[in-house]
């Protein structure tokens, strides 16, 4: 292997999807309709203005450009939209082009993921690979890995990995900064101003997605004291990560981590990663949230005298695999006469493109959900709903967004139709995506000012992209059915640890 710190050849890799075990499986279909690609074109859309990629990516490729001489080794990226497991072949396809292209002269690997991937033969993915990349490139190389603060970490990724870098914000909004962070830390491992040493600690806690907003609540209190503690033992300390996991998963490895990451001490790491932990463990209590029941929303919807608020359809968000057709809280909004809703979006490719062909005004019999078998438990819950609707906008759906998570990416989601149904303004989308930014209404001219009431197909992420126009008051988490409904008492897991808490109120941990 080579030394050369001063024009560092960086491989550049990333496998990115957060895996729901009820969702359907994740085919190749999946990455080349979001991310999938390779060398030269995977560096100019990574240097292009509105990049498409994950956002880290992009901020790690510009902070090594802006920050010294550098060799990009671009090998492939490829991400999908929140789905099921990977399919085995799709993944034995990555793994043996992204090793096969490890030459014996790179410096450093970056490696892009998401942290809660399940393959259909492994729990484990993301660690698995950066094992192999390990034994690969051997003991010297620096792996430098970025995460979702859903990740489920493993052991095997902590000591593959010379460092892992995890988001600090839910809804997400510091990817910028954390492939920023990447970059610096790569910058002085290469120098030989760190040696890195990775503590892990995981908890017997396994909460919902509901309870990890990071704005309030104890996942962003223990993350905001990690920092501050990271600031008090001076440039000891690398990196503090908190991971709340992703419980959909269903995977031995849920539950909250701690990793930490020391400059050269691994001492030092693990007694502030043991510190956390304990924090984080005493107020587990507070990683348990109730949802607004399905009937309370529909009374606030119906409430005309009131403040506009906004609804998150939990139960079916796309950002965690959701299929974003579930029709149940539509229908009920239609039979109690609820009227101005700006509701978004439905996936249903086949309903947008016959609003599409029938054009702007036109009044139809609109059939969601009309290829929907709903003999495959992914979804069960897709329920055909059929109502006369009127094309009220059109789009064609190559947007970038505006507010929050999406903010400055480039998005395309096919075809696009806006429908008038009582009083009901729905969104019809053609690429599956989570409602997490204002854009999805906007593109068809609509107000969020206007509404009375917004409906989002989104979990948390939206909270960011709404902020401008409802507080914290004015949200409503409704418990609606879909493959991420946050209530777990509903779900057969077979792997999550039966130890955790809050599935065991009793569960026991201690260093
Ligand atoms: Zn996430």
């Amino acid at each position: 292997m080579s030394l050369n710190t001063n024009r560092p050849k960086v491989a550049l890799l990333g496998l990115i999807l957060e895996s729901n075990r009820f969702a359907r499986p994740a085919q190749r279909e999946d990455f080349l309709s979001l991310t999938c690609l390779r060398k030269k074109s995977l560096m100019d859309e990574a240097n292009s203005r509105n990049s498409s990629l994950a956002i880290e990516f992009v901020s790690f490729v510009k902070t090594m450009n802006a920050t010294g001489d550098w060799e990009p080794y671009p090998i492939l990226l490829m991400a999908s939209r929140p789905l099921g497991p990977i399919q085995k072949a799709v993944f034995d396809e990555y793994c043996s082009e992204a090793l096969d292209a490890l030459t014996d002269d790179i410096d450093a690997i970056y490696l892009c993921h998401h942290g809660a991937m399940v393959a259909e033969h492994l729990d484990d993915p993301d660690g698995y690979i950066a094992r192999e990349i390990r034994k690969k490139v051997g003991p010297k190389i620096p792996i430098i890995m970025t995460l979702d603060l859903h990740a489920n970490i493993s052991d095997t990724m902590c000591s593959s990995a010379d460092l892992i870098c995890g988001y600090r914000t839910n809804p997400h909004v510091d990817q910028f900064e954390r492939g920023q962070e990447a970059a610096f830390s790569l910058r002085q491992i290469l120098s030989g101003q760190a040696d890195p040493k990775v503590a892990h600690v995981k908890l017997p806690l396994a909460p919902s997605s509901i309870t990890l907003l990071t704005g309030t609540g104890p996942l962003g209190e223990v993350i905001d004291y990690g920092q501050r503690r990271q600031a008090e033992l001076g440039g000891k300390i690398m990196n503090v990560s908190i991971f709340g996991n992703f419980i959909f998963s269903d995977v031995p490895e849920n539950g909250v981590s701690i990793v930490v990451t020391a400059r050269n001490d691994f001492d030092i790491a693990k007694n502030l990663a043991e510190e956390l932990a304990r924090l984080t463990w005493i107020n587990r209590e507070f990683f348990v949230r109730q949802l607004t029941p399905f009937d309370r929303a529909i009374e606030i919807a119906q409430n005309q005298n009131r403040e506009p608020v906004i609804f998150s359809d939990s139960g079916d968000n796309p950002g965690g695999g959701g299929t974003g057709r579930t029709t149940q809280l539509l229908a009920k909004l239609v039979e109690k006469g609820v009227r101005d809703v700006l509701y978004g979006s439905f996936f249903d490719q086949k309903l947008a493109e016959e609003a599409m062909g029938l054009g702007l005004g036109s009044k139809f019999k609109a059939v969601f959900n009309r290829d929907s078998v709903q003999n495959q438990q992914w979804q069960k819950y897709d329920e055909p709903f059929t109502i006369d609707a009127e094309i009220i906008g059109l789009h064609d759906g190559e947007v970038i967004g505006r507010l929050g998570i999406f903010s400055g990416r480039k998005m395309s989601l096919g075809n696009c139709a806006l429908l008038e149904i009582n009083g009901i303004k729905v969104v019809v989308i053609s690429e599956r995506s989570q409602t997490a930014d204002p854009i999805f209404f906007e593109m068809f001219g609509q107000k969020i000012s206007n509404a009375h009431t917004v409906i989002v197909k989104s979990r948390g992420h939206f909270r960011a992209g709404f902020k401008s126009w409802f507080n914290d008051k004015d949200v409503f988490e409704v418990d609606t059915v879909g493959l991420t409904s946050p209530v777990l008492e509903r779900w057969d897991f077979q792997n999550v640890p039966a130890s955790s808490f809050p599935f065991d109120q009793d569960a026991a941990w201690s260093i």
